[in-house]
Parts: C-alpha cells; structure tokens; sequence
C-alpha cells in the first residue's frame, strides 16, 4: 500500500531524527523479515551509523558508515517507527534496532508481514540496477515514459504499475492520476502521443508532489514513523469512491478489474 508519497514523507522524517545515530543491540522477532537472514544481517549492522538515507520508487535506502547499506520496502503493511527504547514490542513488532546512546529505537511493524529489511551486499544503485527498476516516478524524463510506454502492448494502467517502467506507483495514485488525465485505465499504454505523455509525466509529479504535502495517503496502515497518518485521502478524486458522484460530471464512479487490480473510474470522465 504505501506508495512514493508515503515512503518520501517517512524518509524526510527519519532524516531529521535518525542521520549520525549507530545501531546499538538488534532484536528480531520474524526471521524472514530480514535479507538474507537475521544472523548475517545483525552482525553487519551493529555499531554501523546511519550516514544518509535515499529513496527509489518505493525503497528506502539507509547509507551506513563504511559503505554499508540496507534497503526496506514496506510492502502492504509495513511501518518504521521511531519509539522509546522502553516501549514493549507488540505482537505485529519484527525487528527493533536500538540507537546506541539515545532513548529511542527503530521498530519495524507488519501486520502482513510481506515487508523486508534487507542488507545490500553492494551499493543502492547496484541493487536498483539488479531489479531493474524504472526511474523514479519524480524524476522520469516524458521522452523515456514516451519510449517505455510506446513498446508495450499492455494497458496504461498495468504499465504505470510496473516498477519496471516507472518506480514508485501503486493503485492508489495510478487510479488519481489517470482519472486527473481523463484517461482510460484500459487505453493501451502505446496509444498515447507525445503531447499525453507529457501531460500525464505532470500530472504524475503533481499528484505525488501534492500527496508528499500532505504527508501521504493512509487508508489503513500507513503511519510515519512517529506515528501520524497521512491526509491525502481527503484530496482522493476516484480512489476508494465506488458509488459516490464524480467531482467532475457526477456520475457514479465505478470499480473494475484492471491489470489484476481494483481500479477506480468515472466512466464518462474516463470513456477512452
Ligand atoms: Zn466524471
């Protein structure tokens, strides 16, 4: 669930609180929630410091002192918090890493348990590399959407979700941008001239920029890491609006099957 916006607004947050704090003890409580395994990853990690933190599409990258780093994707349900060293680890508690000489400690919640904190063996470049991810949806060129969008044979929609192609998206945002353009979730991504291209590369960049303002969208789990939902779901157009009226024409908005996904319509908005 968490998307670009949400991943972006926790790394600003952690940014401020946690740059030049070393990892003290490290308790693990779900082995697969750490890559490779809980044994190689602790060793790694203890004493590093966190130097810097970057973010791709939806991974956040932790730069540790002596070129060391890990990756975390929050998947469905994922959360990073920050919380007093003493707060007791809840049944949906991972992972905790305690921050050498402070009073606080990292904690990593999953209620699905898909998330992952993982040990990079080399650099967060190598690693985007190595899963071919697309360019991050915030700084794609329209020409190079132009070009990826022109070779594939699938929907608009299934397309802007592949990680593949443009990293970042997810339903939520997919479904308000493509509404906000007026496109069809069905149209096939290759149809699209330059000028749409263009057009949708705004939109895309709006649409996340204005969500990161509003630190995010939460419809279930999303929290930052002190806790604080985000509240872009009130500025949400089609996204979680089945049966209530379009902002823009009134008609009923429509849930379908797109890509394997539920996905948000107006079907006047949207006919093509
Ligand atoms: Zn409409």
């Amino acid at each position: 669930m968490p998307e670009l916006p949400e991943v972006e607004h926790l790394a600003r947050g952690l940014e401020t609180r946690i740059l030049g704090a070393a990892i003290g003890d490290v308790r693990c409580h779900f082995a697969a929630s750490l890559e490779p395994d809980p044994r190689c990853f602790i060793d790694a990690v203890r004493g590093r410091t966190f130097e810097k933190l970057h973010r791709h599409g939806k991974y956040l990258f932790f730069l540790l002192d002596r070129n060391g780093a890990l990756a975390l994707h929050l998947r469905m349900t994922g959360q990073l918090l920050l919380v007093p060293e003493t707060q007791a680890a809840d049944k949906h508690t991972h992972v905790e890493l305690l921050l050498a000489g402070r009073d606080t400690k990292l904690v990593f919640r999953d209620v699905r348990k898909f998330g992952r904190l993982r040990l990079l063996d080399g650099s967060p470049e190598q690693f985007i590399r190595e899963k071919k991810l697309g360019d991050d949806a915030l700084k794609i060129y329209a020409r190079r959407l132009q070009r990826l969008l022109g070779k594939t044979s699938r929907t608009i929609k299934a397309a802007l979700l592949d990680q593949r192609v443009i990293a970042g998206l997810g339903n939520i945002y997919t479904d308000e941008i493509l509404f906000r353009e007026a496109i069809s979730p069905l149209r096939r991504a290759a149809s699209l001239d330059p000028e749409q291209v263009a057009s949708l590369r705004r939109t895309i960049r709006a649409v996340l920029q204005a969500a990161i303002r509003r630190n995010g969208t939460t419809i279930s789990d999303y929290v930052d890491d002190q806790g604080h939902s985000g509240s872009y779901q009130g500025s949400l157009l089609v996204y979680s609006r089945t049966g209530l009226p379009c902002k823009r024409c009134g008609t009923p908005i429509v849930r379908i099957q797109v890509a394997g996904r539920s996905t948000h319509v107006c079907p006047v908005c949207q006919a093509s």
